[in-house]
């Protein structure tokens, strides 16, 4: 079959939106209809080539929809359910799937970037394969994906909102709960408040912390921060985040600090602003060229801190979301207030301009 699809065909070109040739479905593959998918920074670093990747490459990699068709030996979902698209894939029998880190499934790690999982495409222009980012391409009024990376919700949620349990809500919320383990009373400091921020941010609401600070340089998401459950809120173009986080706890410095913009200057924002026994959790994707933080290591004995990362907030897909989607139905996880703007596929240039000109939250294409 024909479907649209944003396709990008070098690192430092615009995304092209083109009509392009789409498989059917293989054994264990289903073929999606997205209503909705989320502009996630991740895969602008395809864009400029920060993430080397396979090219052609369909990009978006939050996305849900509705299943149209399936393959043979497809057991977990029908035509007509809603699924929300998980950016790995659970394969549920490597060693990580088996010891509850399904977020690193084997079969996501190596394989997100291009082919499908038997190493064939269904995607192609004229000759060319075109690449699927993290198997999703999100981005495309139709896709195939394999059928362990769809996650089956209730058909009660509104899928332009249960799109952002695709990525950025596990992602912030899990980096929380799951990976740091934040635990009641704690001191928390957030910088970046985007897509995944401001879930960290609800996740530390969620963790019972008592101080929660948010850093952006962008006063309308310090105040989205507010209203997400932000304490203290930090301009860092007015001030130094380590030094007022240091006097917000009586210069003890945070327990724990989460780190969503990944430059390297943040990074050591994170660690200072820490005290005795602090975590650093790094949650954004840095340039692949980056291989160097300015974190004295002598701090991680004399202070004994700790400094982990985290994919998809250490979340399990299958299970997770569909309890992140509840919590957003019990009111204790807000989704309406993080989409900013909505866009056609054809504006997803625009939208990635809008996201790095820090002028939404979360932009999200509805496809009609
Ligand atoms: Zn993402
Ligand atoms: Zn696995």
């Amino acid at each position: 079959m024909k479907t649209r699809t944003a396709v990008l065909y070098a690192a430092g070109e615009p995304i092209r939106v083109e009509e392009i040739e789409l498989d059917p479905p293989k054994e264990h593959e289903v073929l999606v209809r997205i209503v909705a998918a989320g502009i996630c920074h991740s895969d602008h670093h395809v864009v400029t080539g920060e993430m080397p990747t396979y090219l052609p490459m369909a990009l978006g990699h939050e996305g849900a929809g509705i299943i149209e068709a399936v393959g043979p030996q497809v057991m977990n979902c029908k035509p007509g359910d809603h699924v929300v698209l998980s950016f790995v894939p659970s394969c549920g029998k490597c060693r990580y799937c088996l010891s509850g880190h399904s977020n690193l499934c084997n079969k996501g790690s190596s394989s997100t970037l291009g082919p499908q999982l038997d190493g064939t495409f269904r995607m192609h222009s004229g000759e060319t394969n075109i690449g699927q980012f993290c198997l999703l391409s999100s981005f495309s009024e139709f896709t195939v994906v394999p059928d362990i990376s769809v996650v089956v919700v209730d058909k009660e949620y509104p899928l332009n909102r249960a799109v952002l349990a695709s990525c950025a809500v596990p992602t912030g919320v899990g980096a929380v709960i799951h990976r740091a383990k934040v635990t009641p009373g704690s001191t928390v400091m957030v910088i970046g408040c985007g897509g995944v921020g401001v879930n960290i941010i609800q996740g530390a609401k969620l963790a019972g912390a008592r101080m929660i600070i948010a850093v952006d340089i962008h006063d309308f998401k310090l105040e989205m921060a507010k209203e997400l459950g932000a304490t203290h809120v930090i301009n860092a173009r007015e001030q130094n985040p380590v030094r007022v986080a240091k006097g917000l706890t009586d210069g003890f410095g945070v327990d724990y600090a989460f780190e969503a913009i990944s430059t390297p200057e943040t990074i050591g924002q994170a660690a200072a602003a820490t005290g005795k026994n602090g975590i650093i959790v790094i949650v954004g994707l840095t340039d692949a060229k980056v291989t160097s933080m300015p974190i004295p290591p002598m701090l991680f004995v004399l202070s004994q801190k700790t400094i982990m990362g985290t994919i998809y907030g250490d979340s399990q897909p299958q299970k997770d979301i569909p309890a992140l989607l509840a919590l957003y139905k019990d009111g204790k996880l807000k989704l309406d207030e993080l989409v900013t703007r909505t866009y056609t596929l054809d504006q997803v240039n625009e939208a990635y301009n809008d996201t790095l000109q820090g002028r939404t939250i979360r932009g999200v294409i509805e496809f009609k």
